[in-house]
């Protein structure tokens, strides 16, 4: 009985001096853990640890495994020999830490020789245990003891490795938080840099290089910036890091405006990430979608990519595809889209996650900037331009308008010069008629007295009075009709009857012939009277050109409701100048002209309605073209008054 006693005294006082250990043991742990929560390196974190594990838990063989990638690695160890190098895979089947690893759970081996995951690190180990390092599900390594001693470890040594597990997971999520805050801090300072850097540059092109650059710091080896129109057409591209040949290949394989509408279209909404939009090679719709793959191919068929290939090795992705695509629109602070970032080839092989892209974002409004700003510019200038070339225009349409002025005031001044010789004339005439008509009456009278008694000279000097004051006469009327109010007297006539009237008045020379190939018909409703004297005038010119003689051809034909009658002579012609002034009132080139013969035909075929044209070669002949309405829109029946634009708008005012 005493011994049973004894023993249970013995036994609980062993319990009781575990229990001691186990918790002096988990206060020093305690220690331990504030220092690894210090620690600024993952070297310190591997110290603290085995330092923790050798001297306060005081294992013997202890070691420190990290997964890296694919891979167990031993990172630092103790008591064994220290050239010990321990690399396993971590799907494989060797070694203990590698199945505490892969199954997130302790391993206990109290007899290493039984254990087929067993390597050996150092010879005469008889056990282990593994607890592995975990964040959550995530094993980030394993922490592994041996001993020379066979089961050497208890429930007590796997909890205490546990917690110091756990503190050593905090400790390096601490630093790998700290050096992400670093790079982080590092790529914002870049940033800045850079949004300085671009301000300083002048050119877009070179702004946006700016901008590709700074991206390729953040981790992207590729970087193109398309610059797109409203319909998302392409216009230009700058790009940083493409080789020549890229750069060609990527313009000549560029997706049109519709396409990148859809990209950016709530088809692809949920492929975004912040403003980027990221489409992952392994997602069987974008490989059908974009790719155009169809479903069924395996996912690693790999050429019918659209863009410029990747040039990353399949060594260098994690979890980066060749066929991944990553882009984003620029927008304005408007809204409007200016163009398109696009990335590719990430330098850590990596896809890109939330955190890695919203530090870009900035970049992105950057650029739309930039473009918009060489837009506006862009426009700016145009507008400059147009209002220079307006503003030039204006010049010569003031000049023009100038120069129109001053031709009408000349024209103005000429008619109101014309109108006062009009006057003038008129008066002139007026007054001369009266001892025109005594002097016509006394020569009569002379001539009928003594018509047996005088002698023939005097009688010849008679005539030449007589015909003298016909002559007058002529001039006189002439200068009457052109200066006053014409009145129509409308008769319906054959334009035949008033040709041949015209030609017996003109006294025709022999050396002259006159073909008359005028028509009876249309008749034409006329001032007989005035289109005669028209007519003589017309003739009369022809002769006067024709002194070494020559054909004179009449001809009438009938356009439009309209009648022409065309006086063709082989006179000698008129020189431009001539041709110009024709119809210039006292325009005249010869001796004994009056220059009113042409402008008075003129007068009288316009007050028809009809026109006047005068075509001529000199020294070849003239054409002179008189052309009638057969039905003048003038108020039938009585006397009409026409009058005549610019020269007779004055003229109307005088009466004679
Ligand atoms: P005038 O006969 O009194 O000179 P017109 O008005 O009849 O005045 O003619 C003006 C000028 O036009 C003439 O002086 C002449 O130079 C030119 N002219 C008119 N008809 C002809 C013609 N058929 N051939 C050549 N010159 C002509
Ligand atoms: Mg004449």
């Amino acid at each position: 009985m005493k011994k049973n006693v004894d023993h249970d005294i013995t036994e609980r006082k062993r319990m009781g001096e575990e229990r001691r250990r186990f918790e002096e043991r988990l206060s020093a742990l305690h220690t331990y853990a504030q220092s690894l929560n210090m620690a600024d390196n993952i070297e310190e974190i591997h110290t603290l640890t085995l330092n923790a594990m050798e001297k306060t838990l005081g294992f013997e063989y202890a070691s420190f495994f990290m997964a890296e990638g694919k891979m167990l690695r031993l990172v630092a160890h103790r008591k064994y020999p220290k050239m010990l190098k321990v690399n396993l895979p971590l799907d494989g089947e060797k070694g203990v830490a590698v199945k505490a690893a892969r199954t997130g759970k302790p391993v206990f081996v109290p007899d290493v020789r039984k254990e087929k995951a067993y390597i050996a690190g150092k010879a005469g180990m008889l056990s282990e245990l593994a607890v592995p390092i975990k964040l959550g599900n995530r094993v980030l390594g394993v922490l592994n003891v041996e001993s020379e001693r066979l089961a050497a470890f208890n429930e007590d040594d796997r909890q205490l490795l546990e917690i110091l597990a756990s503190h050593a997971a905090i400790a390096i999520t601490n630093l790998k938080r700290q050096e992400n805050l670093k790079i982080l801090s590092e790529k914002l300072t870049n940033l800045m840099e850079g949004s300085t850097e671009i301000m300083h540059v002048e050119d877009m092109r070179q702004r946006l290089k700016v901008v590709a650059k700074a991206l390729r710091e953040f981790g992207w080896r590729r970087v193109v910036i398309s610059l797109r129109d409203e319909n998302l057409e392409g216009t230009d591209v700058v790009t940083a890091g493409l080789t020549k040949e890229e750069t060609k290949l990527l313009l000549e394989r560029k997706a049109p405006g519709h396409v990148w509408r859809e990209r950016l279209g709530p088809k692809f909404e949920r492929f975004k990430i912040g403003e980027f939009y990221y489409l992952p090679w392994s997602d069987p719709w974008i490989r059908e979608y974009v790719h155009r793959v169809p479903a069924e191919a395996p996912p690693e068929e790999a050429t019918t990519y659209a863009g410029v290939p990747s040039r990353l090795s399949p060594e260098e992705m994690v979890d980066w595809h060749p066929q991944d695509m990553l882009y984003a629109p620029l927008r304005t602070p408007e809204g409007r889209i200016v163009g398109i970032l696009s990335m590719d080839d990430p330098v850590d092989g990596r896809k890109p996650a939330k955190e890695t892209l919203t530090p870009l974002e900035l970049f992105l409004h950057q650029a739309a900037i930039v473009i918009e700003n060489a837009q506006l510019i862009e426009s700016l200038r145009e507008a400059r331009k147009q209002v220079e070339a307006y503003a030039e225009q204006l010049e010569q349409k003031v000049e023009e308008r100038t120069r129109e002025l001053k031709k009408s005031q000349e024209q103005l001044l000429k008619a109101q010069r014309l109108a006062v010789i009009g006057e003038l004339a008129g008066m002139v005439g007026h007054d001369l008629r009266n001892p025109l008509t005594s002097i016509a009456g006394a020569a009569y009278y002379l001539k009928k007295r003594s018509s047996s008694k005088i002698d023939d000279k005097i009688k010849e000097m008679l005539e030449v009075v007589e015909k003298n004051i016909v002559y007058s006469n002529k001039i006189i009327n002439d200068l009457l009709d052109y200066s006053g109010e014409i009145k129509l007297d409308l008769v319906e006539s054959k334009p035949k009857s008033i040709i041949r009237e015209a030609l017996s008045l003109v006294k025709i020379p022999k050396n002259v012939q006159v073909i008359d190939l005028t028509e009876n018909k249309p008749k034409i409703k006329v001032d007989v009277g005035k289109i005669k004297r028209a007519f003589v005038n017309i003739v009369k010119n022809a002769v006067e050109a024709m002194p070494k003689g020559g054909t004179l051809t009449i001809k009438s034909r009938e356009i439009d409701g309209k009648v022409e009658i065309a006086f063709s002579d082989t006179g000698v012609g008129m020189s431009k100048e001539t041709l110009e002034k024709l119809c210039t009132p006292l325009f005249t080139t010869k001796a004994k002209g009056m220059g009113f013969g042409l402008p008075l035909c003129k007068r009288f075929t316009e007050a028809h309605g009809g026109c006047f044209r005068a075509e001529s070669t000199l020294g070849k002949g003239t054409t002179v073209a008189v052309t009638l309405p057969i039905k003048p829109k003038i108020e039938e029946g009585g006397e009409k008054i026409w009058v005549k634009q610019l020269e007779s708008s004055l003229l109307t005012t005088m009466k004679i």
